[in-house]
């Protein structure tokens, strides 16, 4: 009988359990649904959903090609997707709703919600785990507990994890052409607001080309490249691999090949690659383990006592560019211009706001995924919480960027603040960094601002106010 998918997060037909699985017990039918309502409320970018559409067509495409119908259907919130579900079940005559598990706190609450749905009805659901190594909440400490910190956790991860475990499966074979379908509504029309789209070409031949790339020609020299924004030293993979176009088991199985079967010996490019795959899988685990960091709330409660300033003129600065920090400005402007950030740079805009302008990491987060193409909540959440020391494993509060010293180090013949800030073109190396620095050309604030904040004075009142903080706790 006919099996009934539902794609979500998980944009293609290689290496998709859930789509394998069912095909292993009969035809198979995919469904995906948008939820305009709910990405609002998730603050999910245009950025990240037009991604999302433009592989959708392409994996309309690619399914078609095995006679694997794929249906469109527009909804609101994730509220209405069991009734919808069991209609379209019930429609096609499919006993069986096939998917894999999704982490967020409402991803997983609709998904029970619709577990619930078609068992009431004698209906069956099967979930997979997909989008990581290893179920989430599985792995766990010599005392039972979840890990806090990244390295015990991936040390854990790779005492057993054999290759057999992370072995992607295949497409699903060529089925015959299913008789009388179901028509799909129209996807919605999301236009970005990024404007260099020709970085992010949608669908598994790209994201597999691009994958390859990568291994055979980066990976080696990651490790010395990937902190360099100007260097083209990074995977670039990260949208695809949050659209689900790539799993982790496909890029995983890549780079361990590649590095002889080996983890944590071998190639130091290679192994530093997986390790970062391994942040990745770490944040998802936390996520489900302490769900509350989806809800706003900072992983160590103490830190939400912290007095964030309320400033929107210094916020509205960091969001356009215009604090006065070369390096700062270059990476805002590279974040709304492409819809991604060199991570390098993330940390250090992510510090800046949190401990130089003392703004709410929250704000920050929310801005991020308003404009990234892999925009993703674990990963986002992980990362802003790290910066602002709030977070698992976060840097400790005394840990603090001077951005301008970043700049020096990581960027230091200028190439990337010139290519993001052309008003900064003719200023030597050295001083690209720091213009305000008794730098004449910058009088004119029109031309280049000068720092919002002394990072001095802002460092100190930041180490204040969480020195006061841990004291009282
Ligand atoms: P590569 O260096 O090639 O790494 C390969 C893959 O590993 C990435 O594609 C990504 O899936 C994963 N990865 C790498 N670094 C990290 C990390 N620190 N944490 C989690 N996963 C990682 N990543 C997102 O995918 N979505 C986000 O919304 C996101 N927000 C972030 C916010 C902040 C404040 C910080 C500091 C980091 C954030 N990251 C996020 C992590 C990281 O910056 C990006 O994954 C990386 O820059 C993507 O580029 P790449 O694919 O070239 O990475």
């Amino acid at each position: 009988t006919l099996q009934l998918i539902w794609l979500r997060r998980d944009l293609r037909s290689r290496d998709n359990t859930a789509l394998y699985q069912a095909s292993q017990n009969g035809p198979v039918i995919c469904i995906w649904f948008s939820f305009p309502g709910q990405w609002q409320e998730h603050n999910d970018s245009p950025n990240k959903l037009w991604f999302w559409l433009e592989n959708i067509k392409v994996l309309e495409k690619n399914l078609s090609v095995l006679n694997i119908p794929l249906l469109t259907r527009n909804l609101n919130r994730f509220a209405d997707a069991p009734e919808a579900l069991l209609q379209v079940a019930k429609e096609l005559g499919c006993q069986n709703l096939w998917f894999n598990d999704e982490y967020g706190i409402n991803e997983q609450r609709r998904d029970d919600a619709v577990e619930q749905a078609f068992q009431q009805q004698g209906f069956n659901c099967h979930r997979f785990t997909d989008d990581v190594l290893i179920k989430p909440g599985q792995l766990l400490n010599k005392q039972g507990q979840p890990f806090k910190v990244f390295t015990p956790f991936r040390k854990a991860l790779y005492r057993d994890l054999t290759p057999e475990q992370h072995q992607p499966y295949p497409a699903p074979a060529k089925q015959k052409p299913l008789k009388g379908q179901l028509s799909s509504d129209p996807l919605p029309d999301i236009q970005p607001t990024l404007s260099e789209t020709n970085l992010w070409p949608a669908g598994e031949k790209a994201a597999h080309q691009q994958l390859k790339a990568f291994i055979q020609d980066k990976s080696e020299s990651y490790k010395d490249d990937r902190d360099f924004p100007a260097r083209p030293g990074t995977s670039m993979l990260s949208s695809y691999l949050t659209t689900g176009v790539l799993s982790v088991r496909q890029c995983f199985s890549a780079a361990r090949q590649a590095n002889s079967g080996e983890l944590d010996t071998g190639n130091a490019g290679l192994t530093t690659w997986m390790s970062e795959l391994i942040w990745r899988e770490f944040y998802r685990h936390i996520l489900v383990c302490f769900p509350k960091v989806c809800m706003s709330k900072a992983f160590q409660p103490e830190t939400d006592q912290i007095p964030w300033k309320q400033d929107t003129d210094l916020l509205t600065a960091w969001q356009e560019g215009r604090t006065g920090v070369p390096i700062v400005d270059a990476a805002m402007r590279q974040l709304v211009a492409t819809g991604w950030m060199h991570n390098r740079l993330r940390m250090v805009v992510a510090m800046y706001l949190s401990k130089d302008l003392r703004l709410d990491w929250r704000l920050g987060e929310s801005f991020f995924m308003k404009h990234l193409v892999d925009g993703d909540i674990a990963s986002n959440n992980g990362g802003w919480q790290w910066a602002a020391s709030t977070g698992t494993d976060a840097a400790p509060y005394f840990r603090m960027f001077n951005p301008v010293s970043q700049s020096e180090k990581f960027d230091p013949d200028g190439d990337f603040l010139r290519q993001w800030l052309p008003e900064l073109r003719e200023l030597d190396n050295k001083s690209i960094h720091n213009p305000n620095a008794g730098n004449s050309l910058f009088t004119d604030e029109s031309l280049y601002p000068s720092p919002l904040v002394d990072h001095s004075k802002a460092r100190a009142a930041t180490l204040e106010a969480f020195k006061k903080i841990k004291k009282q706790n």
